[in-house]
């Protein structure tokens, strides 16, 4: 078949590496810590299956026909309940919002409506990689900013504002994605301090700041601090939440919060990528939220990840004394990231990792152009408990067995 086929744009395309490591887990004897996917045993498969029978047989002529865009009214009117009670999110209607069919449906649809091929953005490294590579399709002019124990380098961001305002570029610069709560892949959270710094400078450069937050519920410790949105309000900050990582990512529910004529672009932009997100699993998850409402889910599921989560920090600690490895302690979400020396690749050390049954994700999977190469996600959520202690033993045997084939240690 002819290449010039493609488009400019499937050709850019890559392949996901977590995807490929996937076919690994399947093998007997590993254990992966590669995943990013939820416990299934959070899944709370039993109400659920019995709503989706009420719903099928009580509102088939809603839930197996098309439905509006924007989403199911019923559905928008509960998660506005929930922002309103959890997030402190108030004063905002119906057209605040539209329903997507996940998160990475809303990283798609910001691509087409505000990226052209000289757009500028701003992405932290490492990034989270559904959303670098839903924008490098429509632009790759990426400007990263490292992350740090407290968020972005936000010097850098300012920096790079006044260098491309004095070329007169301004106009090009499009937003800043953050995720602000346990950063995937790097666990790290946002401090109120750069949170409000973030919105200043975005304020003064008159820049969107796109709000990523498909974590914030997931709080294993310590206190939770406001969204950007709460902090920057609507004409400043998009921001996106998901059910994927707090009730099913196999109901494909996501939301985008934000202007009213933003929301309005999106409706625009949606009606030719799927005409409306599945009618079936928006009303399933109205009627969820009214019976159960979602934090009965949650506080199982925190107590689950918690307990997992203090087991590998533990474990790393014991068994890493004495090797030079870094790594982050996240109060939520799904990740650790470690960091080894310079001098150690992580993608390459992955073939003793795979003989030794143990999965991690590389770091270079996270990062837009090169780098990362020395560090790693290590995902706690999907392996039993006891399993994580095996794990880290293992990731010690491999990083020892590496380190002194190289040299390194
Ligand atoms: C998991 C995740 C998402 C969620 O994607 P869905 O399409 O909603 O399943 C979005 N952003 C980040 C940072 C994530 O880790």
């Amino acid at each position: 078949m002819r290449i010039e086929m493609y488009s400019h744009n499937a050709k850019r395309m890559k392949s996901n590496i977590i995807r490929e490591l996937l076919k690994y887990t399947m093998e007997p004897e590993m254990i992966s810590f590669g995943g990013g996917a939820p416990d299934p045993e959070t899944f709370p498969r039993n109400e659920l299956s019995e709503i989706a029978r009420d719903v099928l047989k009580n509102e088939y002529k809603v839930c197996l026909q098309y439905g509006t865009t924007e989403g199911d009214k019923l559905l928008r009117e509960e998660y506005f309940k929930l922002l309103e009670s959890r997030d402190g999110i108030t004063g905002l209607n119906l057209k605040n919002m539209i329903v997507v069919s996940g998160s990475q449906s809303s990283l798609d649809l910001i691509s087409k409506v505000f990226l052209d091929h000289d757009s500028i953005y701003f992405i932290s490294k490492p990034a989270y990689l559904g959303a670098a590579s839903a924008f490098s399709i429509f632009s790759r002019n990426n400007e990263d900013l490292v992350l740090k124990d407290d968020g972005m380098d936000l010097d850098t961001l300012e920096k790079r504002l006044e260098e491309i305002k004095q070329k007169g570029d301004l106009l090009k610069v499009k937003f800043v994605y953050v995720v602000p709560n346990f950063h995937n892949p790097a666990g790290i959270t946002l401090s109120l301090e750069k949170r409000k710094r973030l919105v200043d400078i975005c304020e003064r450069y008159d820049i969107l700041i796109i709000e990523d937050d498909p974590y914030g519920s997931l709080r294993y410790n310590g206190e939770s601090l406001p969204s950007l949105f709460k902090l920057g309000s609507y004409n400043r900050v998009l921001l996106l939440k998901t059910f994927s990582k707090v009730l099913s990512p196999g109901m494909r529910l996501g939301f985008i919060i934000g202007r009213e004529d933003i929301i309005q672009a999106f409706i625009k932009a949606k009606q030719s990528t799927d005409l409306c997100t599945s009618s079936l699993t928006q009303r399933i998850a109205a009627r969820y939220l009214q019976r159960y409402g979602l934090y009965s889910t949650i506080d199982e599921t925190i107590k689950l990840y918690r307990r997992k989560k203090d087991i590998m920090l533990e474990e790393l600690q014991e068994q890493f004394k004495d090797i030079p490895m870094k790594w982050t302690k996240p109060e939520g979400g799904l990740f650790v990231w470690a960091t080894l020396p310079e001098e150690f690749d992580t993608h390459e050390m992955l073939d003793i990792a795979l003989e030794n049954r143990i999965i991690y994700i590389p770091g270079d999977a996270f990062s837009v152009q090169n780098g990362c190469n020395n560090s790693m996600r290590l995902s706690f959520c999907l392996p039993p408990e006891e399993d994580i202690v095996e794990g880290v033993k293992r990731l010690k045997k491999t990083i020892l067995a590496y380190g002194n084939k190289k040299g390194l240690l």
